[in-house]
């Protein structure tokens, strides 16, 4: 029987955090046997905010990589890739942007509060306004069925989904519709309570932090404001330190909860526990990183492989949606009478 597909990925903005761990990438490394895993490392979409910053794309390009490498991605069976080496990525995008209105890209939900993270709310790229119809792309090049992603992407897989439903009814059946797939923890907060986990906010634990960063970070992050004393009965569900305790304490978060509100456990023995566990978890991560990162020039050849794989496959696609389309216009019809 025929796999079904998984695309997912991130933006090369600098490594990859327990945010990025529980929204994405743990569904990724658990599924890679049971789908064909496609895992995008997407540096134009990066650029879509940091256009002024292209340097930096080539160590972001790894750190990311090798943040996958590390949490499991197994290149002999996932395909890791990255966005630019697949140009019909970028010919999809043209194509599917006549499918979108402007309206429909100004009224999603995620471009709105990244806009504003930005900064972007007069002066807007019309790159960034239009990302979602890149990942549009992204997803369907590779013809995916489902996409693992944290809860700030469904948006954009509903766009993506239009888009493809669109374009099968008006041209021709080509497209994969694709679902998303959301894990047991769809937005982990960040360490000053805001409600994401960012790159972008500086408010993140990083699976590449040292043991003694983790301690710092968790000994300042965000607790329950109303409680002063230790012995103060405490609200867990407004406590960053308490998110964490669920996300990765699933055997110890009943009684943490339990305590919490009774005020018979304080906020620092709390913390003191959650930097165990954490540093327990991010202990092999950390090892399995800094052996590949011994050796980048592996690293790249594992990109440049996938992208290889990413890039065939993306010329399967177009030439099924230029088909589609009937603009493969030096394709020769085969039952034209000319060619017969
Ligand atoms: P940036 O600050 O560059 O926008 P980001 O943290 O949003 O970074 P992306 O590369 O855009 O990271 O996201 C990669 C994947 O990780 C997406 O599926 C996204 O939903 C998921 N993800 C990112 N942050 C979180 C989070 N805090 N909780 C759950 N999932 C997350
Ligand atoms: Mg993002």
């Amino acid at each position: 029987m025929v796999r079904e597909r998984i695309l997912t990925g991130d933006r090369p903005t600098g490594p990859l955090h327990l945010g990025h761990y529980v929204g994405s990438v743990a569904n990724r490394a658990l599924l890679q046997d049971e789908y064909d895993t496609f895992v995008i490392i997407a540096d134009a979409q990066a650029l879509t905010t940091n256009f002024d910053r292209p340097e930096r794309l080539r160590e972001d390009v790894l750190s990311v990589a090798l943040d996958n490498l590390a949490c499991g991605i197994d290149p002999g069976r996932s395909t890791l890739f990255v966005q630019t080496m697949v140009p019909e990525i970028a010919e999809l995008t043209i194509l599917y942007a006549n499918l979108v209105t402007v309206n429909q890209l100004f009224h999603n939900p995620t471009i709105k509060t990244e806009a504003a993270q930005h900064g972007f709310e007069d002066k807007m790229p019309f790159g960034f306004l239009g990302y979602p119809v890149s990942q549009a792309a992204d997803i369907t090049f590779c013809r995916a069925h489902l996409v693992p992603v944290g809860e700030d992407q469904l948006p954009h897989i509903e766009m993506t989904r239009k888009i493809v439903r669109k374009f099968n009814a008006m041209y021709a059946p080509a497209l994969v519709e694709p679902r998303a797939k959301v894990s047991t923890v769809p937005r982990l907060v960040g360490l000053d309570g805001n409600t994401k986990m960012s790159k972008s906010l500086g408010n993140a634990i990083y699976l590449c932090d040292t043991a003694d960063a983790v301690k710092d970070k968790v000994t300042k992050a965000v607790t329950d404001p109303a409680r002063i004393h230790p012995t103060d009965k405490g609200h867990p569900e407004v406590c960053a330190v308490f998110a964490y305790h669920r996300a990765f304490n699933p055997d110890g978060v009943s009684d943490i909860e339990k305590r919490c509100k009774a005020g018979t456990i304080g906020c620092v023995p709390c913390k003191k526990l959650l930097i165990e566990i954490l540093n327990r978890f991010l202990e092999p991560i950390r090892q399995k990183r800094s052996d590949y990162e011994k050796h980048p020039d592996r690293v790249w050849d594992i990109l440049r492989d996938g992208s290889a794989r990413a890039q065939q496959e993306g010329a399967r696609t177009m030439a099924a949606v230029r088909e589609a389309m009937k603009v493969d216009y030096f394709t020769a019809p085969a039952s034209s009478p000319e060619s017969a």
